[in-house]
């Protein structure tokens, strides 16, 4: 199921990384949603950090996530701040677990 498209309404849940996270946390089976303008659902990534490739301005870090059962790593959106919208990542993730939102 790919990233809520809704997913700003939700209640905060925390921050992790300077960027707030949203949705159902339990870890390490929820995870949430992290990040707002650069939104990346850690219950949908796969890990496979195509996101980290393609994106020009080095937004994500891989960061571990021991336990979930999708994978040990997730994409974390660590420079959200620094996004210029290309949607690189966005059209990339074959999991669609990335939203961008111009703010
Ligand atoms: S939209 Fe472009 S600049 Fe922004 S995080 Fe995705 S790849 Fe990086």
């Amino acid at each position: 199921m790919p990233i809520d498209p809704d997913f700003a309404t939700k209640p905060k849940a925390g921050s992790h990384n300077d960027h707030d996270v949203r949705g159902e946390v339990k870890p390490p089976e929820k995870l949430g949603i992290h990040g707002t303008q650069v939104a990346v659902d850690h219950d949908v990534c796969n890990g496979d950090a195509i996101c980290v490739s393609v994106c020009p301005v080095s937004v994500f870090e891989m960061i571990d996530s021991p336990g979930h059962p999708l994978s040990d790593q997730k994409s974390d959106p660590i420079n959200e701040s620094e996004c210029i919208f290309c949607r690189a990542c966005e059209t990339s993730c074959p999991t669609q677990a990335i939203k961008i939102t111009e703010l």
